[in-house]
């Protein structure tokens, strides 16, 4: 991994500033030394893309209160969490800049944390409602900031992404994997979480404001074209696709009077022993895969990639260390 000097970026005139580790990525009060525009806040949270804060661009926010504590136990969510750990740990041992792209209320950034010793955690979101909520179930270590992925305020910043559920939200997601790409250090890692089959699409997806449900092979195809290599992929929550079928067939047939958000919400209303009985099945899938399988059909998908190093123009060949194969228990 080639190691470059971070830099934050104004969005307002595009000056970029380096910055070292001991520094917040965008302090609050900080002012661009070129253009001299002051960075603005909110509840203590900087703003780098604040005329999209309060927007329902892809997402409505009164659904983080929801979320945020409907993910904490619940077995789609828990292991989820497992699993991304599990490939932190077995592709990017040596990874201590991490950041999360659209982290909503923070669960899936809080786990992270606690995970491992970090150098810098930085947590981003376009929905301050999502920031506000996260702040303080997180420790301090972690820093938040309000940013559209498409135009990240931070270049060479991190040696590790993450993009958990969210490119499916964001309309021209391969100027957000662009985005995310310039963030990272030339060899740093990628993980991203996507639905997939179009086929599974509900009304679920309606109301979480998705763009798309991925077709086979379209986020590995869009990694390759922002200049990163695909490491690992597979489908994952694959032993509870007969039950996902089966749920959106029903789902599809239940009355038209019905509210859709009720109905997308019945599908967090489980009741314990069946949470916990979903939990035994994912938990020995989340097993398998982190032994190197890959399935080929699921619900979701997770691609593990790496930024290729650059040659220049930004996009280059091949140089980083070997891809792994497998991965270790
Ligand atoms: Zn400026």
């Amino acid at each position: 991994m080639l190691d470059m000097t971070a830099m934050r970026l104004c969005f307002c005139c595009g000056k970029e500033t380096p910055f070292g580790l001991g520094e917040p990525a965008l302090p609050l009060g900080w002012v661009c030394e070129s253009c001299g525009h002051a960075l603005q806040e909110r509840d203590g949270i900087p703003l780098t893309a604040p005329a999209l804060a309060d927007t329902l661009t892809g997402f409505d926010p009164a659904d983080f209160t929801f979320l945020a504590t409907a993910e904490l136990d619940h077995f789609w969510f828990a292991a989820r969490r497992r699993l991304i750990i599990g490939l932190v740990d077995a592709y990017f041992p040596e990874a201590t800049r991490f950041c999360e792209i659209g982290c909503g209320s923070g669960n899936v950034i809080g786990a992270l944390a606690a995970s491992r010793r970090w150098s810098r955690i930085v947590g981003t979101e376009i929905h301050t409602a999502g920031l506000s909520l996260a702040r303080p179930r997180l420790p301090g270590q972690v820093e938040l900031l309000q940013a559209d992925a498409r135009r990240m305020p931070l270049r060479h910043a991190f040696d590790l992404a993450g993009c958990f559920d969210v490119l499916e939200h964001i309309d021209r997601d391969e100027e957000a994997i662009a985005g995310i790409a310039a963030a990272l250090v030339p060899g740093g890692g990628f993980i991203a979480t996507v639905p997939q089959h179009p086929s599974l699409w509900s009304v679920s997806d309606d109301i979480a404001h998705h763009q798309r449900r991925y077709v086979r092979g379209e986020l590995e195809a869009k990694l390759e074209r922002a200049g990163f290599e695909v490491l690992f992929s597979t489908s994952y929550t694959v032993l509870l696709l007969p039950m996902m079928a089966l749920a959106r067939v029903r789902s599809r047939k239940a009355a038209p009077d019905q509210d859709p958000r009720e109905l997308a919400r019945r599908e967090f209303n489980i009741q314990p022993r069946l949470n916990r009985i979903l939990q035994g099945i994912l938990d020995v899938e989340v097993k398998l895969t982190l032994r190197g399988m890959s399935w080929p059909i699921g619900g979701s998908r997770v691609v593990v990639a790496r930024k290729r190093a650059e040659t220049g123009s930004g996009k280059g060949t091949s140089v980083a260390p070997p891809a792994r194969n497998t991965v270790a228990a």
